[in-house]
């Protein structure tokens, strides 16, 4: 079984409330070989909701708004829910989309709101790649 991020199978679980639909993403989901799961809803977060970046404090990370709203508890539920759900299923292949506190894989943004990215991983991506899970992303998953 795959995870996929909900919002690439074309749920709209963004914090605008949008979706990002990959049609091939979508169809490993209706032919069953891909499960759709949204860290940030399994987290308790509203949608929509106020976007965070992941941002160093006193050698911690935290994710926290703009205005320094500290949700880190909520994605660190939402990374624990998704690692806990790919454990029981086996997964061994995560497709998870870019830009995304809880999904990015790679880079992220460097938690000043600034459009600028830093080397990094989401919370999510983090947690599936320390229990050996495969990170792939919308723009290079081709199966
Ligand atoms: Fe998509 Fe992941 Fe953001 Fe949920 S947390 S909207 S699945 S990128």
């Amino acid at each position: 079984m795959i995870i996929v991020s909900s919002c690439l199978a074309g749920i709209k679980c963004r914090y605008d409330g949008h979706h990002n639909l990959v049609p091939e993403i979508r169809e490993l989901v209706l032919s069953g070989k891909a499960i759709p799961l949204c860290p940030e809803e399994l987290g308790g977060l509203p949608t929509p909701r106020i976007p965070c970046e992941i941002v160093k404090v006193e050698n911690q990370l935290k994710v926290m708004t703009k205005e320094q709203t500290d949700y880190s508890k909520h994605f660190l539920m939402g990374a624990q829910k998704v690692a806990d759900i790919a454990r029981t299923l086996d997964c061994k292949l995560a497709i998870l989309k870019a830009n995304s506190p809880s999904c990015e894989y790679g880079t992220v943004y460097d938690g000043r709101f600034t459009e600028k990215k830093i080397k990094g991983n989401g919370l999510t991506a983090e947690q599936l790649l320390k229990q050996g899970v495969e990170i792939k992303n919308e723009s290079n998953f081709k199966l």
